[in-house]
């Protein structure tokens, strides 16, 4: 039982992890498979205020969202081996990798929704700095790190401001 806290804990810090070196420092680098998250998933949500309109379209295709979720298929079945040995462990990083896809998609659907129950990823796209606020299902990890940046009203890229400036 004890995979439970585990899987949890080791999904939170793959999501800080991996957001931060891969989807946005390794992102940034020429030719980047990876590019596809600050170029595509970024731009979108700065321009239309949290909304990311390319998540209305079919998963299969070689974009933003068919590249996210090739991304997390990859890594359940790298972790699937792991079953009959820790079952609880996978099973629990399993439902993170799931939990992160639903919750994420959801947020960039319903902006409303995310600010409300995902203020911390509203704050990484929708605040001054984009490079803080790493995780997503929740902020643990930020707050370990000290990368969770709680951002006023007022200093949140307002509507009429939207653009997608700061996006290289
Ligand atoms: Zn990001
Ligand atoms: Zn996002």
């Amino acid at each position: 039982m004890i995979g439970i806290p585990l899987g949890l804990l080791y999904t939170n810090l793959g999501e800080w992890l991996i957001h931060k070196h891969i989807l946005h420092i390794r992102a940034r680098r020429k030719g980047s498979f990876f590019r596809f998250h600050w170029i595509e998933h970024h731009r979108n949500a700065r321009i239309h205020h949290m909304h990311d309109p390319d998540y209305h379209r079919s998963v299969f295709g070689w974009h933003a969202q068919g590249k996210e979720a090739l991304c997390l298929v990859g890594l359940a079945l790298a972790h699937l081996p792991l079953l009959p040995v820790a079952p609880f462990f996978t099973g629990t990083v399993l439902y993170g990798i799931w939990n992160y896809y639903t919750k994420h998609k959801k947020a960039h659907l319903d902006p409303e929704w995310a600010k409300e129950h995902l203020p911390w990823h509203y704050d990484h796209h929708m605040g001054p700095d984009q490079d803080c606020n790493w995780c997503v299902t929740h902020p643990f990890f930020d707050y370990i790190m000290g990368t969770r940046k709680k951002w006023r009203e007022e200093q949140l890229v307002g509507k009429a401001k939207a653009s997608h400036e700061g996006v290289k």
